[in-house]
């Protein structure tokens, strides 16, 4: 057996329907009492009930969420926190509202409280990340990790399932990843192995029957035992593959994820053997092969080319992706990278394009 260190992060998690309404006890649990209200207006009623639920414990609201966190826009949300002198966050929504309530602890060292609404998983995470001059920009550090997550599946089911598809294939990425990333080890292997059989299962059921509240469950659980081993096991050529085309052709996030991992995987492949055979096992064949039938099965998009990548986004990102992935687990040529993006771009199957 292999040595390894491993480096469990601390953090409350809170997990049930209808749980959300204990949001302002768990505020006062972190000892807070002037609340900055972090919130993806994506639905207004449920930014209502947030205020409501948190009634004088919310001094100040930020609604202008959008992905990627733009520098200018979370120094925005810093200075509001800061002239409120909140001493937490709650964060209510995706990774990007996450992402914003990231970007105000880092600052001002405020404890968060995330109750997430997709499957990003950056909750769970110390990961932060910032976009400037089309470079995205993304750093660990413990001020961002999150004191206590909500998962209200509830908060789940008004999520499109054009949304919620790829969002959990991001999520299938992160358990992916972390079977192999580097800080991987023996005990978040375990966690990334269920967190891929309960996605790969509950993942179909959940776009069939999107109001189904059960499946909705088990893929928000899925999820966060995903996004557990991104926090610790960190990212590989995929996650930093979809950070370089994020910055530059500010893709959605889920769409571009879930395009990009059946190549990834494909390309990975020669690195990783065993973690790629418990990966193929899990999925009950080959898992590039599997990934991209899954993403086929719910209908997520299947290109780059769809999704709005510009026709010279493979030359403008190739020394980006060769220089981001020169300490994976597979460093890349420019041959390799450039025939791992074109593939993605096109969207034919990885055995066809890639020989997986
Ligand atoms: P998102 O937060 O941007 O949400 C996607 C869309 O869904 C948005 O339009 C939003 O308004 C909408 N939405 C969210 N919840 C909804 C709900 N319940 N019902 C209806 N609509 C809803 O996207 P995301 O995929 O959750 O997160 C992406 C961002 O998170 C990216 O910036 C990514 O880099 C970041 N991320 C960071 C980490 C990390 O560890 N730092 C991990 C994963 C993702």
């Amino acid at each position: 057996m292999n040595d390894f260190d491993y480096d469990a992060l601390a953090g409350r998690v809170i997990f049930g329907s209808g749980r959300r309404r204990e949001v302002a006890s768990e505020v006062r649990r972190l000892g807070a009492t002037r609340v900055l209200l972090i919130a993806d207006p994506f639905d207004a009623a449920r930014l209502k009930e947030f205020r409501e639920l948190l009634g004088e414990l919310c001094v100040a609201t930020y609604t202008d969420v959008v992905q990627h966190v733009p520098r200018a826009k979370a120094t925005l949300a810093v200075s509001l926190a800061r002239e409120h002198g909140v001493d937490a966050t709650v964060s209510v929504g995706g990774g990007s509202a996450t992402g914003f309530s990231k970007a105000v602890a880092l600052e001002l060292a405020t404890p968060q409280l995330c109750v997430p609404t997709t499957y990003a998983g950056s909750e769970l995470t110390p990961i932060w990340g910032i976009s400037e001059d089309g470079e995205k920009r993304t750093g660990r550090d413990l001020r961002a990790l999150p004191a206590a997550v909500i998962y209200d599946p509830e908060l789940t089911l008004g999520l499109p399932v054009e949304v919620a598809g790829p969002s959990a294939m991001n999520a299938l990425a992160h358990a992916a990843e972390g079977l192999y990333a580097k800080g991987t080890n023996p005990v978040t292997a375990v966690i990334a192995l269920e967190a891929i059989r309960v996605l790969a299962r509950h993942v179909p059921l959940m776009c069939d029957a999107p109001d189904d509240l059960e499946q909705r469950s088990h893929v928000l659980y899925g999820a966060y035992l995903a996004g557990a081993t991104l926090a610790v096991a960190g990212t590989d050529l995929h996650h930093r593959t979809n950070h370089v085309l994020g910055g530059l052709f500010n893709l959605d996030h889920g769409k571009m994820n879930s395009v990009v991992l059946p190549y990834a995987l494909a390309v990975t492949r020669p690195a990783i053997p065993e973690a790629y055979a418990r990966l193929s096992d899990v999925l009950g064949g080959d898992a590039a092969t599997s990934v991209y039938a899954l993403a086929r099965r719910i209908n997520a998009p299947a290109s780059l080319a769809e999704i709005g990548m510009p026709a010279d986004g493979v030359e403008r990102a190739v020394p980006l992706v060769v220089a981001a992935c020169e300490n994976d687990v597979r460093p890349l040529s420019e041959v390799q990278v450039r025939a791992f993006l074109q593939a993605a771009y096109e969207g034919a199957a990885p055995e066809e394009s890639l020989g997986a």
